[in-house]
Formats: C-alpha cells, structure tokens, sequence
C-alpha cells in the first residue's frame, strides 16, 4: 500500500502549530500521549452496536471490557449512578437526553446563545431549535450573571419540559439548586450540561450539578482531557416521569430511554476506540495529578484575570470562577474578528465571541473568550499568565505594526520551546 505523504506531512505541520503557539482556545486541550494511542490503534476496527453484554454483532468480549471500564471510572469520578460513554460529541450527548424526554414541538429553555449558550441549548440553527420549541433566558445586563429571576419568570410563563443550564463562553460558578427549584414549580427536568468546566467539577473545585439535576452531559475533550467525544450521566436513575413509552409500549427507566436514545436513536455503532480512550483519561482523572492540575487552572484564570483587569480589560461579569474569561472589547477600540486574526498571525490563538447584548453581528463580535486549560497542561503557571497578557496586548494595542506581531511571535516560539509537546513523538 503506498504511503499517504500527504496527509501524514499535514499531521506533521499540524503538530508543529500546536507546539510553537499558544493554545488559549477555552475549549481545546493536549491529551496526554497514552489517550492518544488508545485512539489510534485496533479498537477502531470493531462493530459493536449496542451496549456491553448485550450487543448486535459477535467478537465484542474485549471491548465489552473496555466500554465497562470507562463506565465504572466515569461513574466513580463523579460519584453518579449511571454513565453511557458512547456519545460522539458533546452535541451528540444533548440530543440523546432530548430525544428520551422530548415529543417534536415541546418547549425547551436554554441560555441564549448571543449570552454564552450553546447551539444545543435551542438554537434556530440547530436540531435542539428546528425539532423543539425554545425559549431562553439570559445573562443581567448591570453584573453580567445568569439572571435566575428571568429564568423563572420564562419558565412560569412557558412551562418548558426541560430546563437547560451550563454554558460555552460563561465564567462564573452556577446556582444548580436554583435551577432545580425553579424546574420544580413547572414539573420541567433538568439538563446540566458542563461540557466546559467538567474537569474543575470532577474534583470538586466548581459546585456539584449532579445533586439538582436530572442529567449531566458533558464533552470529554475540553477540561476532561480526553479524546473528542461525549458522555451522559445521572446521579440517580428514575422513572420517567412523563409516562413516554418505548416503541413497545413498556414504561421505561430513565437509564433505559437514555441509553435507547443514543443507540439506536441517534447513533449506529459506537467508537470503540474513542471509548477505550476516553477510559484512559477517566484514569488519569481519578490520579492526584489531575487535581494538582485542575488547581493549576483556577489559579492561572486568575492571575490571568489580574493582568488583564490591570490593563484595563473589561472582563465580562466581573472575573472567573473556572478555566475562562470572556472579554468585552468595546472600550479599546477593535472587534472580536480583529482580534482572531491579528492575534492568529502573532501564533496566538483565541476565538472572537459575542458578547452579552452585543451590538455586533456573530461574524464580528465585541468580545474574545479566552481559556487556559490548554496552557496549564502545558506546564504553565502563574507567572507566565502576565507575560501572555502582556503579548495579548501588546498585538491587540497595534494592530497594523507587523514587525510588533512578527517579534511578539518570534517571542512565543522561542518560549513555548520550553515547554515541549509530546517529547520524542512520532507520528
Ligand atoms: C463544546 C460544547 C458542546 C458541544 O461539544 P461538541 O463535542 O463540539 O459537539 C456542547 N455544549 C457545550 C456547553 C459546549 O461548550
């Protein structure tokens, strides 16, 4: 078979960008080599429809063991009753727990995305607002937090079948008891979704969602640390309570319609490998390493905090209480987009993002989220928040000064030589 010199050469240049710039795409992280090669390797070649125990097709005995693996160690992290470890994705997981509590049409209540929601959570765009009706609440305009009173006020009025919390550009910690309550006097459920900070959650540095609400979706790639996928857990299984019956008319646990909902709702085989890696993170989870990291994170979104309050950065709702910040430009002058791409070319990476009542569209944004999980696995502390913002800075002050960018990137490159990627891998 001939060589794919193509594709291995764009690896090849891929790897080099990751390790030569500085990663501050609050959603990305560098999983650890051993999650990376239990990705790539034989566990992709198997079929294995269905759930361990009870699958479609033969020869699954060992990732039978495997799956079961992942799910004991997602179930032990965060001290839940039941995890289903097949998700795709992050979206993949949310639209599993509304296709088992969903009829198409029901009402839906997530937090806008223009406020730092997720397209998941109802988006015109989306499945979650093309199949369900949703509705949203938002962030207060004068603090920049979630506006609980709005969302009760909504819920009240509309009555949803299932609240949505948890957020993709949101800094601060969330009150899931309030959600619980307000849910409660409408009868609605109660989705968390903690794709961002669940790593900061699974070693008890944020507040526990998983008392208050009926179901946890999360990303496994984001704070988590492991390979691109998703994962749906409940702290405890019920019964379902708005008597849906399966296909064959018999009421189900909840666990029952959620596991039903990813396969064969809304997946064919599950990734077998992705799973296997997704164990391996679940493992190095449950390390003390993971907490020293996870601790690492907080302290460096504050000190990053610092440096940018000191410079005069409007950081929306005032601050951090996990792995981001989300900062409104509007006071120096340059959107979101001009940001992305001036700061892309000094081998920065940050995303644009909307801003809560933002007055620019989607495509230009007024703000930048920035995220530090990648750069604490890095091995970066505190210390080098300063320097990072003060480079920020430096780029974002003199957009038009190319030989400020080229000598800001030389800078990077020659720093980030100290903190190397993945040292004496091959691809
Ligand atoms: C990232 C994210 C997702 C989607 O994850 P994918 O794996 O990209 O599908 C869902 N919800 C929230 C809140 C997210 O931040």
């Amino acid at each position: 078979m001939q060589f794919d010199q193509e594709i291995f050469s764009l690896i090849q240049k891929e790897f080099d960008r990751q390790q030569h710039g500085l990663e501050l795409i609050a959603s990305e992280n560098f999983t650890s080599e051993q999650v990376m090669r239990a990705m790539g390797n034989v566990m992709t070649n198997k079929y294995a429809e269905g759930y361990p125990g009870k699958r479609y097709y033969g020869g699954c005995e060992v990732v039978d063991q495997s799956e079961d693996l992942a799910i004991q160690r997602a179930k032990k992290i965060f001290n839940v009753e039941f995890a289903n470890v097949q998700p795709h994705s992050g979206a993949q997981a949310n639209a599993a727990v509304m296709l088992a509590v969903l009829k198409p049409g029901d009402k839906i209540l997530g937090l806008d995305l223009s406020m730092g929601g997720h397209l998941t959570h109802g988006s015109p765009v989306n499945f979650s607002g093309k199949l369900y009706q949703p509705f949203f609440y938002g962030v207060k305009k004068e603090d920049g937090l979630v506006d609980y009173d709005h969302m009760e006020e909504v819920a009240l009025r509309e009555r949803p079948k299932l609240i949505i919390c948890g957020a993709s550009a949101y800094s601060r910690d969330w009150d899931y008891a309030r959600v619980r309550a307000i849910a409660d006097q409408v009868n609605a459920l109660v989705l968390c979704d903690m794709a961002h900070p669940a790593g900061l959650i699974a070693k008890g540095l944020l507040r526990s969602p998983f008392e208050h609400c009926h179901f946890v979706t999360s990303t496994t790639h984001k704070t988590l640390r492991g390979p691109r996928g998703g994962i749906i857990l409940m702290k405890q299984d019920f019964e379902n309570p708005f008597g849906l019956l399966n296909p064959k008319g018999e009421v189900r646990m909840m666990s029952d319609l959620i596991n039903l909902a990813v396969f064969p709702g809304t997946q064919g085989g599950p990734l077998e490998h992705v799973i296997a890696a997704k164990a391996v993170a679940f493992f190095e989870i449950l390390q003390d390493d993971f907490m020293v990291y996870a601790k690492q994170i907080i302290a460096n979104a504050k000190a990053m905090e610092k440096a940018f309050t000191s410079r005069d950065y409007d950081i929306v709702s005032g601050g951090t209480d996990n792995h981001l910040l989300l900062i409104d430009l509007r006071n120096k002058g340059i959107s979101g987009k001009k940001a992305e791409n001036t700061l892309v070319k000094a081998d920065i990476t940050i995303n644009k993002n909307m801003v809560p009542y933002d007055d620019k569209s989607p495509f230009i944004t007024s703000g930048i989220r920035v995220g530090v999980s990648a750069l604490t696995t890095r091995g970066l502390k505190e210390q080098h928040m300063e320097q990072i913002v003060d480079w920020i800075d430096t780029v974002i002050r003199d957009t038009d000064n190319q030989s400020n960018i080229l000598s800001v990137k030389n800078d990077i490159n020659q720093f980030m030589k100290g903190f190397p990627l993945y040292p004496g891998w091959k691809i």
